[in-house]
């Protein structure tokens, strides 16, 4: 079944056709496109859909053999626990959980809407980050707050990236020629957003990211953990606004707000090697956190198997891997070398345990496949 998957971000749509039924896990043809939703005031974003479709047939993929529309969609709440075909219904719901979630869920719901609106003859699903993450045990998710904030207002860890570390849990499994059930891993997601996750027989057990996505590590402009009386500071002192108070969170911090100049690492990498003392921080403190995540979510595993690297900065910085895994010695993993690594692989050397592995983040398959799974049983 070939499945056009739509994976929109704060600024731009990823997409790509993957042929479910193919032999390869390779996509037919992928395609992003600037996707200023809120920018592009009265022109229709359906019309962008559209225009996306013209350049798939001219990549050989015509409009025609394609069989649903995937979405990615990052809050779903304790409603959405499963991948579900997208109707206006589904679509406002997504809508509702936009609080939890304010730029990603967002632009979930445009992109949504646009495609519903472009290519209404197809079956169109959505799929959830947070869904992976709905085997997390109570002590995972709850945080040590009254109780009406969890029972009435929805305070609750629900963790994301879950699409992503689904992927490298079956992945990682196919490397190590071992049973996804009997596996620990540790799974690092390190792109723009930043999370770890712990994963036992396939199911997530913990993982850094809460209520929100700006809990836990530090990111490329999110600030990751921070002690929440620094906001209460912040507010008193007047300082600064609440609306600039989240604005900064999640834009001016993270290695930008460290870094002063950029949340590109091989920037960051570049800047330190010529003497930039606060690259150097930024870096720095990014990859301390990564380490004390990582081995935070090792304690809720029985036995650590393997640590994951994906993700934009985990599948291309050898630099950061191999500093990561050098504060890890207390869990048994013996540090990676800095050469550069451009497939899946077991980077620690033959017979070490915990291994290390490089994974990349294939999101628009684990959509597709879910997309082509619920269509299916749907008939
Ligand atoms: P997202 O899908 O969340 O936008 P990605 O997984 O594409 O994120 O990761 C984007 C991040 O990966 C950016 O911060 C980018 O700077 C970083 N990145 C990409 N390539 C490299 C590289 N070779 N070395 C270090 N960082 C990289």
């Amino acid at each position: 079944m070939r499945v056009l998957v739509l994976n929109p971000g704060s600024s731009s749509l990823k997409s790509s056709v993957i042929d479910t039924a193919g032999e390869s896990i390779d996509p037919l043809a992928a395609l992003s496109l600037d996707w200023g939703v809120d920018a592009t005031e009265g022109a229709d974003p359906a019309d962008d859909i559209r225009a996306l479709l013209v350049r798939y047939e001219e990549a050989g993929v015509p409009a025609g053999s394609l069989a649903a529309v995937g979405y990615r969609v990052v809050h779903g709440g304790e409603r959405f626990r499963e991948p579900v075909l997208v109707t206006p219904a589904v679509v406002e719901t997504v809508d509702e959980l936009r609080p939890l979630a304010p730029l990603h869920n967002g632009v979930a719901v445009a992109t949504m809407r646009a495609g519903l609106k472009a290519i209404p003859n197809l079956p169109h699903v959505a799929v959830f980050d947070t869904a992976f993450h709905s085997t997390l045990p109570e002590d995972a998710y709850r945080y040590a707050v009254p109780e009406r904030w969890y029972a009435e207002w929805g305070v609750r860890r629900y963790g994301f990236h879950g699409i992503s570390v689904a992927w490298s849990a079956e992945r990682a499994a196919e490397l190590l020629g071992r049973p996804r059930a009997e596996l620990g891993l540790i799974v690092a997601h390190l792109g723009s957003g930043c999370s770890v996750t712990a994963v036992d027989g396939g199911r997530s057990v913990a993982t850094s990211m809460g209520l929100t996505p700006l809990e836990g590590l530090v990111m490329g402009t999110r600030s990751g953990s921070i002690d929440p009386g620094i906001l209460f500071y912040l507010r008193r002192e007047g300082f600064l606004t609440e609306d600039e108070l989240a604005d900064q969170l999640d834009h001016d911090s993270g290695l930008v707000g460290l870094s002063g100049r950029t949340s590109d690492v091989r920037e960051l990498l570049t800047a330190e090697a010529e003497g930039d003392a606060r690259a150097a921080l930024a870096l720095a403190v990014f990859v301390s956190r990564a380490a004390e995540c990582i081995a935070a979510a090792a304690t809720s595993l029985r036995h650590l198997d393997a640590l994951v690297f994906t993700a934009g900065i985990g599948e291309n910085s050898a630099p950061i891997r191999a500093r990561i895994t050098a504060r890890l010695g207390s869990l048994g993993l013996v540090p990676v070398g800095e050469d550069a690594v451009r497939e899946d692989a077991v980077l620690s050397a033959p017979g070490t345990a915990p291994a290390v592995l490089r994974i990349e983040a294939r999101e628009d398959l684990v959509v597709a496949r879910a997309a082509a799974r619920v269509i299916e049983s749907t008939g």
